[in-house]
């Protein structure tokens, strides 16, 4: 038998409450209702700015700190941590991830595994802010894995072993700060240069005359001459580079697939591909992708196009902005089934909160912990 009591609540006329004069039967009486074992889902977060160790020179600008954001989600007395690192040339700061993150309602969602329905919820409040999406997919992909009791690599059906060795990002400085960046590079097996100055020649003799370690090369869109930039990568393979990033601006389409069907090296896209319809419009343009959870909105996008990419034949790198271990932990879930990693993003920071994904021997290792494996150093909730 339908009580007057439920009758009430299920029909709806709860709304009644807000006419004036009317006692709402339901609001007097919903407090002796048997409570849900658990709400929904809880999101916060806190700005966090990341100190870097050195000025971050690349072919289009120079900065010492980068805007960050914290998340955490808790659902059921389980929490798992996300961040959201606006690197300038994104268009994301502390006060746009802020406001995105205020504007959503996660508390409407009652399963957090229902991860479909709750990341395509926070791709369609607005466009673009894919920081601030990849905060909230990171921290219920670690709440996800920390429920489960498993580590993602593992969910997603990956070997730990297959990890590759990361890279490590030197950037544009005087010949005298390049060198004491490559000593403090010591275990690493493959460094990264940052091209795309009239300097770059200097830059890599620079590092050359230091180690004769493999390197790899990102141009930031920096070369605007195809011919040039063909002559400059023919030098750059006798100097031991195994591949280049992102040699001309994303818009010289033409030019890039020109470059690539006469490289001797591999050239790999990183602002050209953002998100997932981009791999599609890669192939035929770049031997690879450079895929960032922070471009991409997150995990689940990052392991959609990681899968697509491989499905067309293209190399995959998985990277990172400059950002805590919590990202580079998240993004390192993904690293087994990469060609190449660059998850360097925590190492070049002072101020990291958390701890994760370790570099042993110059090669990316996760652990067998739950979600994306982080442990707390510097409490910042
Ligand atoms: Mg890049």
């Amino acid at each position: 038998m339908v009580s007057r009591r439920n009758f009430i609540s299920t029909a709806g006329l709860t709304t009644l409450a807000g006419v004036s004069g009317f006692e709402p039967i339901f609001a007097a009486t919903k407090d002796k209702r048997p409570k849900p074992s658990g709400g929904g889902l809880k999101l916060s977060f806190v700005p966090h700015e990341l100190t870097l160790k050195h000025t971050f020179t690349l072919a289009n600008s120079s900065r010492k700190t980068t805007p960050d954001v914290l998340t955490r989600i808790e659902f059921d007395g389980m929490v798992g941590y996300g961040e959201a690192s606006m690197p300038p040339y994104l268009g994301e700061s502390i006060d746009s991830v802020s406001k995105f993150l205020s504007s959503l309602n996660l508390a409407q969602f009652k399963d957090p595994f229902r991860v479909e329905e709750i990341l395509s919820y926070v791709d369609s409040v607005l466009p673009g802010n894919c920081a601030a999406k990849a905060s909230v997919d990171i921290a219920l992909h670690d709440l996800l894995g920390k429920i489960m009791g498993q580590p993602w690599y593992k969910i997603w059906g990956f070997k730990p072993e297959t990890t590759p060795n990361t890279s490590f990002t030197i950037g544009i400085d005087t010949p005298e700060v390049v060198r004491q960046k490559v000593a403090e590079a010591a275990p690493y097996k493959i460094l990264k240069v940052k091209l795309g100055m009239a300097t770059d020649r200097e830059m890599v003799e620079t590092i050359r005359s230091s180690t004769d370690r493999p390197l790899c090369v990102d141009v930031n869109q920096g070369w605007t001459d195809k011919n040039k930039a063909l002559e400059t990568i023919h030098w750059l393979k006798e100097k031991g580079v195994v591949f280049v990033e992102q040699p001309m601006p994303k818009t010289a389409i033409d030019d890039i697939a020109w470059l690539t069907e006469h490289s001797p090296l591999p050239i790999i896209g990183d602002e050209s591909v953002q998100r997932l319809p981009d791999v599609i419009k890669a192939k035929g343009v770049y031997n690879g992708i450079n895929i960032k959870l922070m471009k991409c909105t997150g995990m689940r996008e990052a392991h959609q196009m990681l899968t697509l990419a491989k499905s067309l034949g293209m190399k995959v790198m998985i990277g990172c902005m400059t950002e805590t271990s919590c990202a580079i932990s998240a993004a390192a879930q993904l690293s087994p089934k990469c060609d190449w990693a660059d998850l360097d993003g925590n190492l070049l920071i002072s101020n990291d909160p958390y701890s994760g994904v370790q570099v042993v021997d110059g090669k990316i290792t996760l652990q067998d912990r739950s979600g994306i494996g982080l442990e707390i150093v510097q409490p910042v909730f």
